[in-house]
């Protein structure tokens, strides 16, 4: 079908919740995607940081082919391999406690506001200026966003938003505390990575009154920053994470991976989901995760990250440069709109790229990217200097 007519039956027939580019895209393979002429672009967003192990990987084509064939879905009713296979390599990866599987980055969320709520019954979660956790009502009520939030109060009772401030954070954190939940880089919204001494409060204030520390790994995790998981380049352990996105190697999942201390909060009745872990996805986060775990790799991702950071560095529009690894955002001088960079650089160089605000582009490339596709994104941006 050709774009047009695409644009025609999304207009009839779409729930209008997406403003999209003009582009409709056939074909992934690594770092490069194909449109319908057969252009070929550079993929600099990862589907929003999903294909990190870049787009059709062959290990991840393989199993999930295999396993659709056999067998592809049964319900939580019954024994499946991928799905505790991927437990074990989760937790074995991680913080050792258990594994509850579902189906996207907000579910893995709902599924950790109600492990703190059931660890301690009524209680509140505190979440930062800034967050972004998700769109179902329980990870909306955890994202402090006006426009997010306000066309569909009332909200879940219970959320206290608190700046990012150790101090104003610790103080809000008491015996009526189930959780703290955040995410060590604020994706979203523009690639913020937290300070250490915001994470040894809440790690602090957590220790000190019992509540839960949930860290939302779903952007930063699966090697993102340049290990699995952002936490190991922090001085805390959080008592929970919850990954989605990359997990999946391009299909969609979601898991909530608690420590040893929450791993028998949840018990049976009190959770789950017809689809969640279901095999052919189970089998493909198992590729997906092995990969990325891959020391090699992570060694790497550091590696292209800093490559890539000092060459957006040298481009005569931006203003700074934030992130880690290959979590990377440029904020760009105020004569450059971000959103209209972006779509530029979409329709004038085929590098995809995504604007996280007016001033803001945020760069998630597969973390198998090559120096010289590194080396090409900056040229393309450079092109785009006024
Ligand atoms: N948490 C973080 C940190 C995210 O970046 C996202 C998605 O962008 C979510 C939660 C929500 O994930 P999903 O869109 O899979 O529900």
């Amino acid at each position: 079908m050709s774009l047009t007519e695409l644009e025609m039956l999304e207009r009839e027939y779409a729930v209008p919740t997406y403003v999209r580019n003009p582009v409709q895209f056939v074909r992934g393979s690594g770092a490069r995607l194909w449109d319908a002429d057969g252009n070929e672009y550079l993929d600099f967003l990862a589907g929003i940081s999903v294909l990190n192990v870049g787009h059709c990987h062959p290990r991840v084509v393989e199993a999930v082919r295999d396993q659709v064939g056999r067998l592809s879905h049964v319900s939580n009713l019954y024994y499946t391999e991928p799905a505790l296979k991927l437990s074990a390599a989760l937790s074995r990866n991680s913080l050792g406690g258990k594994v509850f599987l579902c189906n996207s980055g907000a579910e893995a969320n709902e599924a950790a506001i109600k492990l703190a709520r059931r660890a301690r019954p009524g209680g509140n979660v505190v979440v930062l200026e800034g967050a972004f956790h998700g769109r179902t009502y329980g990870a909306l009520s955890a994202t402090p966003q006006e426009t997010k939030q306000a066309p569909f109060a009332p909200l879940v009772p219970g959320f206290v938003v608190v700046p990012k401030d150790p101090g104003v954070l610790s103080d809000a954190v008491d015996a009526g505390t189930a959780a703290v939940l955040l995410e060590p880089i604020q994706g979203e919204t523009g690639i913020h990575p937290l300070s250490d001494d915001l994470l040894v409060a809440a790690r602090e204030a957590c220790d000190r009154t019992g509540a839960a520390l949930i860290f939302d790994e779903i952007q930063t995790g699966m090697g993102r920053t340049g290990t699995l998981w952002a936490y190991e380049q922090t001085d805390v352990l959080p008592d929970a994470i919850t990954s989605a996105k990359a997990l999946g190697g391009g299909l969609p999942i979601g898991a909530l991976v608690t420590g040893p201390g929450l791993a028998d909060t949840l018990q049976p009745g009190d959770h789950g989901s017809t689809f969640a872990g279901g095999p052919v996805v189970a089998a493909s986060a198992l590729v997906a995760l092995e990969i990325c775990s891959d020391p090699e790799l992570l060694a790497r991702v550091r590696v292209a990250g800093d490559r890539l950071a000092s060459g957006l560095a040298t481009l005569p529009y931006v203003t700074a440069v934030r992130g880690r690894g290959l979590m990377l955002a440029i904020d760009v001088n105020p004569d450059v709109a971000a959103p209209e960079l972006a779509k530029r650089a979409l329709l004038e160089q085929r590098l995809v790229v995504n604007a996280t605000g007016p001033a803001t582009i945020r760069l998630e490339p597969p973390l198998i990217v090559s120096d010289d596709e590194l080396d090409e994104a900056v040229v393309r941006l450079a092109e785009l200097a006024p």
